[in-house]
Formats: C-alpha cells, sequence, structure tokens
C-alpha cells in the first residue's frame, strides 16, 4: 500500500478528532490510577498539533517534515508527562523515513517501528510495568517479526494491532510499579492504565487509512 503525505495528514487530525472525544473517558480512567489530567493533557495536545497541521504544514508534503513538526508542537503544548515520550515517536519515525512524500510498506514498517522504540529508549518503561509500553512493544514487535517474513504491512497491520490491544488489556491486573500511580499500588489493579488506552486508540485510528 501507499500513504500519501494528505494521508498522514488527515490521520493526524483525526487524532485531534479522538482526543476530544475521548477527553472525559481517559481523565476518568485517569482518576482512577493517577491524577486525572491524562484525556486533558492529550487534548491539550492535539489541539496544537491541529494548529500546526492547518497553518505551518498547509503546503508540507514531506512526511518526515511533517512528523517532526506534529513531535514539536506536541512537546510545545504538553512539555512535561507524555510529551516527551510522543515528541521522541514523532521524531524518531521522521527519522527513519527522511524526504519521502509517501510510504510504503517499507517505509511504513520502518515508520512505525522508531515511532514506537522512540518512546520505548525515551521512557525506559518495560512490559509489566502499566505503561504505554505495555500497549506500543507488543505491536511494533509484532510489525517487525512480520516485516522479516516479508508480509504485506496491511495484514500486518491487523495481526499487531490485535497484539496492541492485548497488551493495553493486560495492564488491568498490573499493580503499578512506574509513573504517578506507583504510589497507588493495589489501588492501581482492576483498571486499565490510560497510557497504555490512549497509545491503543492511536495505533487503532490509523487502520482507516490503509
Ligand atoms: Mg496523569
Amino acid at each position: 500500500m501507499t500513504l500519501t503525505s494528505a494521508s498522514f495528514k488527515s490521520y493526524i487530525l483525526a487524532l485531534t478528532t479522538l482526543f476530544e472525544e475521548k477527553k472525559d473517558e481517559l481523565c476518568e480512567l485517569d482518576r482512577k490510577i493517577g491524577d486525572g489530567d491524562h484525556g486533558v493533557t492529550m487534548n491539550i495536545g492535539y489541539q496544537a498539533v491541529k494548529e500546526t497541521i492547518q497553518n505551518e504544514l498547509a503546503t508540507q508534503d514531506d512526511i518526515s517534515k511533517i512528523s517532526v513538526a506534529v513531535g514539536k508542537s506536541f512537546l510545545d503544548a504538553v512539555g512535561s508527562s507524555v510529551g516527551p515520550l510522543y515528541a521522541s515517536g514523532y521524531l524518531k519515525g521522521a527519522v527513519a523515513i527522511k524526504n519521502k512524500t509517501e510510504l510504503n510498506d517499507e517505509g511504513l514498517y520502518q515508520y512505525w517501528i522508531a515511532f514506537c522504540k522512540g518512546i520505548k529508549d525515551r521512557g525506559k518503561a518495560e512490559i509489566g510495568d502499566k505503561t504505554m509500553i505495555d500497549t506500543l512493544e507488543p505491536f511494533y514487535k509484532s510489525l517487525a517479526h512480520a516485516q522479516q517474513s516479508g508480509e504485506s504491512f496491511v495484514d500486518a497491520f491487523q495481526v499487531a494491532l490485535a497484539e496492541a490491544k492485548q497488551g493495553m488489556e493486560s495492564t488491568k491486573d498490573i499493580v503499578s510499579n512506574k509513573g504517578r500511580s506507583k504510589r497507588l499500588g493495589y489501588r492501581s489493579q482492576g483498571h486499565v492504565d490510560p497510557g497504555a488506552m490512549s497509545a491503543y486508540l492511536m495505533l487503532d485510528t490509523f487502520k482507516s487509512f490503509i
């Protein structure tokens, strides 16, 4: 398949709609195990990104440059917590696909694997820490495996998304040992991690664009 720069921008704009709609739900989830701001944070970040896409990037068709600007815009608006993590994802994804105005299967594999690894390297969380890595690591590992087997990206994405969902759902039973919810210990058990949830929603939204 081929993803054009216009489709990439449409995907990012779909994320702004997604996080407007999910703002309250994600905050409610975060109230159970953290400080209750996750939905607001994601919404603030993607509202800023929307501005950037519609103004600064209106005539830009280099996907790596779009991704860099999206990451910077998200970081400027959010600053702490998830800001540097997603910014790392957008920046590392961009480095993997330099000077490309459209992405074929190879580019899509490279982008998404680098995106997730960028977050993993920045955050240093492991599987089972009840963070977004519980969603992102099974996703990119599944993609990397499929890439090596020569599978088409469309097929590989569906399988990887199912792995991501399973990882996200697994956070429900985990006692938190990372981030702000650490102090809640066993009280965090029984609730999906909001960061793992938003990461899954972000990936799930991409399926409409492939
Ligand atoms: Mg929070």
